[in-house]
């Protein structure tokens, strides 16, 4: 007898407590979706774009009416405060209305030059795109909407289908997000949550029937489906974790610099893949950003999350908590200084909250100078040029995205040409958008979402050749 699957439990983050448990699905649950998933593409994918169109419309729609509402639920499963759940709702309704209407012309057919083609022999050639199947996407906790919006509206206006493997502490969210796609008037089998532990992933990678996935979440979760992916030859996508730069150099408006550092670092708690995490700043301004950073970040409001004023709620699990604290332990008894925090904050017992902390004199023999801070941790390096900059910024396994504060125009070419990262930021915090690819290189995974890019991952890229 094959044991029982784990239940999966929304544990508020603000107190600790159990607010609900789910049975996961068993294997012939898992069977049964599957299976519906694949009818449901056969039909789908013959359906005219407008009527995807019109369908992404309407569960857009619906979102923006539902946002207060599903913010809410959010909020208690992984502690963002209210005000950014809140946005998150919005923005995700925002990328599925781009994709409405921006979809049909990304995926229309490509002609090339003919004088290009003829020593082939063709009369005629065209490139078009095709739907791949049955997507699966494994997602994280902490853009619970966002994650799984920024896979599902590409991918379903490409015509797939999607099955999602939401992270095992947001199944509310995950079921949310199946009944809105249910409520715009997808066919059934179309978008289905499989309420499953991270051990039933394997079972369903190597299943024929399931064309492709997508993860999003950490290094061991992306190596593990990356292997079990290569092994069955499918393709992939990987937005794993990140320990963005934040560059601070002598042209740069150092008080405006501060401010945007101290949101690039706590929003959603520290907790983003593109968070700047490492700050960097030129030694003739390091006094002055690091004097406005660290004050700003010590009078950050901590507390409940569901207050409209919070502006850094707990962290969403006990878990990441002790990890993070074993991270700032390790580098302060290797002689990194505490700026501020570095510490859980006094009068909040029983949540998992973390203050705000900012570390200096980080060296790259610590754990953290290595290794992603999931949580409102910031390290800074002094550097005395612009190659020293570059290389401590390069200096990590992770590239995803980075920031760049200079107004000198030769600094702007040579960050843009030499950082390793999915984005260069010049001037402002990386921020995704529907129509900027999104992704990143190294240890940060491979492939793009969102954009053009992000819509033609998950299509069969398809010459047509005719003959005269
Ligand atoms: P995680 O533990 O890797 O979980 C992410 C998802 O993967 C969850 O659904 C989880 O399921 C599943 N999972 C975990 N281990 C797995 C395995 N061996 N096989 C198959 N599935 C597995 O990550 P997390 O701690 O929730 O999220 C934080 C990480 O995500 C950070 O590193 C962050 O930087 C990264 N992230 C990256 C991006 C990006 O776009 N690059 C965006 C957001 C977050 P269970 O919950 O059931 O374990």
């Amino acid at each position: 007898m094959s044991p029982a699957p784990p239940s999966l439990t929304t544990v508020n983050p603000a107190t600790g407590e159990r607010v609900a448990v789910f049975d996961a699905l068993d294997a012939d649950g898992v069977e049964r979706k599957l299976a519906t998933a694949v009818a449901a593409f056969e039909a789908f994918r013959l359906l005219p774009s407008y009527e995807r169109a019109r369908l992404m419309h309407s569960a857009a729609d619906l979102l923006d009416h539902d946002g207060p509402q599903i913010a809410r639920v959010m909020t208690v499963e992984m502690g963002k405060p209210i005000t950014q759940a809140r946005a998150e709702a919005a923005k995700c309704a925002k990328a599925m209305r781009w994709y409405a209407e921006h979809a049909d012309a990304l995926l229309a057919d490509e002609v090339p030059d003919p004088v290009d083609v003829t020593d082939s022999g063709a009369v005629g050639v065209r490139v078009v795109y095709r739907p791949l199947g049955v997507v699966l996407a494994v997602m994280p906790w902490n853009f619970p909407l966002w994650q799984v919006v920024r896979f599902a509206a590409p991918a379903l206006m490409a015509g797939n289908v999607g099955l999602l493997k939401h992270a095992s502490n947001v199944p509310q969210t995950a079921l949310y997000l199946e009944d809105l796609f249910r409520r715009a008037g997808y066919p059934q089998g179309c978008f289905q949550t499989l309420l499953i532990g991270s051990g039933a992933v394997e079972g369903l990678l190597r299943d024929p029937r399931v064309a492709a996935a997508t993860l999003t979440g950490s290094e061991p979760a992306g190596r593990s489906v990356a292997a079990i992916a290569g092994d069955e030859v499918k393709k992939t996508v990987l937005e794993l974790g990140g320990s963005d730069p934040f560059v601070v150099m002598p042209s740069s408006d150092v008080e405006r610099a501060a401010r945007v550092a101290v949101t690039a670092r706590v929003q959603n708690n520290g907790q983003s893949c593109i968070a700047a995490k490492r700050f960097i700043v030129h030694e003739d301004v390091y006094d002055e950003f690091t004097d406005r950073f660290t004050e700003a970040m010590r009078v950050l409001r901590v507390g409940d999350p569901l207050d409209e004023a919070t502006e850094v709620g707990p962290l969403a699990t006990e878990r990441g908590r002790a990890e993070l604290e074993e991270l700032v332990d390790e580098a302060v008894e290797s002689g990194a200084t505490v700026l501020c925090g570095g510490r859980r904050p006094p009068g909040l017992p029983d949540g998992w909250y973390y203050e705000p902390t900012v570390l200096a004199d980080v060296t790259p023999q610590m754990r953290i100078h290595h290794e992603e801070a999931f949580g409102p941790v910031a390290t800074l390096y002094r550097v005395a040029t612009v190659d020293e900059a570059v290389a401590v910024a390069n200096d990590t396994p992770f590239g995803l995205s980075s920031n760049v504060w200079t107004r000198d125009a030769s600094e702007i070419a040579r960050f843009t040409r030499d950082l390793r990262a999915g984005g260069v930021f010049v001037n402002g915090m990386t921020a995704s958008h529907p129509a900027f690819p999104f992704g990143g290189v190294k240890r940060s995974g491979y492939g793009r979402e969102l954009s053009g890019h992000g819509l033609h991952e998950f299509c069969n890229i398809t010459t047509v050749w005719q003959g005269p």
